[in-house]
């Protein structure tokens, strides 16, 4: 039987093959692995999907143009009538790439950058020339008309970038994709984990961003593990407000070998079930999956949340930042609202600044309503005048 829960959005790690070795890639992906879905099971996935109710999928790597039944599923998604999003290190492909991709209607092209200085980028992804042709990729797909973001995935080799890439990237109606780098993969050493400092100038780099550009000029969002209640600044991310997190509530993720998880960027203790046991609407629709998100108690959190007047519609932030940094759900300690509550304790004990933040934000959530609509169509491809 179908429940209430309905599946907005699926990340399916299509392939972990990859022709780049990036020291941040949270699956180590570079071999794929032995066991991938084959073509028909990805076929029946697909089919399976729909029948879940699954509005679009998001297929992404490894790199995902490396598998060659890439068209024909990702023709498939279309056919299904499920929307497409692809995202690529924009380092495979060839002259027909662009028109193919076109074919297909995707919602966005998404391709990673993570510097604005060739080298710095090459040294990040492991590969002498990927700035060049991640570049040359997304000048392409521009100028057919595709639909372009870009990811940026932010740790500290990388953190002062963040204004040269916005400067690469001003006015070229290209939607900025910017989060944080986690510590699951194997190549990533830990001690270039942004601190909490650094975390919460991520977040002032992106509200002063939306502050001073138009959307049409600058469409920045950060991505789930980047935010939650700040008390200072405007909202960063494409969401209105941050309801906590969705795996499994709206959201689910594939592993190239048909493990089902939440979300992908959470660890293996995640996994629900594989699509070659039991079907992905079994899954979905089992009474008992998920139950960190869907039976969310919030005894349930750790010691950073615990007492939080947000807890109830947070639920703790990002689950993935949670177990990257404490190892348990339900308790993230990368949070706009818990850092501030440290660095400015002092301030917050003024009443009159309580209620002057109070009302800052009141007024911000009203006159924001526009600019939400416009970064949300801007992320779901629509670049209407
Ligand atoms: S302290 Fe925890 S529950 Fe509170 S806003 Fe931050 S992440 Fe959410
Ligand atoms: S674990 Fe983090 S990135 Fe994944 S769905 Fe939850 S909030 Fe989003």
């Amino acid at each position: 039987m179908q429940n209430k829960y309905n599946l907005v959005n699926v990340v399916w790690e299509f392939t972990l093959d990859c022709n780049l070795n990036c020291i941040h890639c949270g699956s180590s992906a570079g071999r794929k692995r032995g066991d991938e879905l084959t073509t028909s099971e990805a076929e029946k996935l697909c089919h399976d999907l729909k029948k879940t109710g699954c509005l679009g999928i998001t297929l992404m790597g490894g790199e995902p143009l490396l598998r060659k039944d890439f068209w024909h599923i990702a023709a498939l998604i279309g056919n299904l009538d499920m929307e497409l999003t692809v995202i690529t290190n924009g380092t495979v492909y060839d002259q027909e790439t662009f028109s193919k991709l076109r074919s297909l209607n995707p919602r966005t092209v998404a391709v990673s950058l993570d510097a604005s200085k060739p080298e710095l980028h090459d040294q990040i992804r492991n590969r002498k020339g990927a700035f060049d042709k991640t570049c040359d990729f997304m000048n392409i797909a521009l100028k057919e008309g595709l639909p372009v973001s870009v990811i940026t995935t932010v740790h500290k080799m990388n953190l002062m970038e963040l204004p040269a890439i916005r400067d690469l990237l001003l006015g070229r109606n290209v939607a900025w994709q910017i989060q944080i780098a986690g510590s699951e993969g194997r190549r990533f050493p830990k001690e270039l984990l942004l601190d909490e400092e650094d975390f919460y100038s991520v977040g002032m780099f992106i509200a002063s961003t939306r502050k001073k550009y138009p959307v049409k000029q600058m469409p920045v969002i950060g991505a789930d593990d980047l935010g939650f209640n700040s008390m200072m600044l405007n909202n960063i991310s494409l969401a209105p407000e941050w309801t906590g997190c969705h795996a499994g509530i709206s959201v689910l993720g594939i592993q190239s070998n048909g493990n089902i998880k939440g979300c992908l960027s959470m660890t293996d203790i995640a996994i629900e079930g594989n699509v070659r046991s039991m079907s992905v609407y079994d899954i979905w629709n089992s009474d008992t999956a998920f139950s960190y998100s869907r039976a969310f108690d919030v005894s349930d959190t750790g010691e950073n949340c615990r007492n939080c007047i947000h807890l109830k519609k947070c639920k703790g932030g990002c689950n993935e930042m949670s177990l990257m940094k404490t190892g348990r759900l339900h308790n993230d300690p990368y949070c706009f609202y818990a850092i501030e509550k440290k660095l400015f304790s002092e301030e917050l004990k003024d009443p009159l600044t309580r209620i002057r933040l109070g009302l800052k934000r009141r007024l911000n959530a009203i006159t924001a309503k526009h600019r939400q609509k416009r970064l949300s169509d801007m992320f779901m491809g629509y670049r209407g005048q």
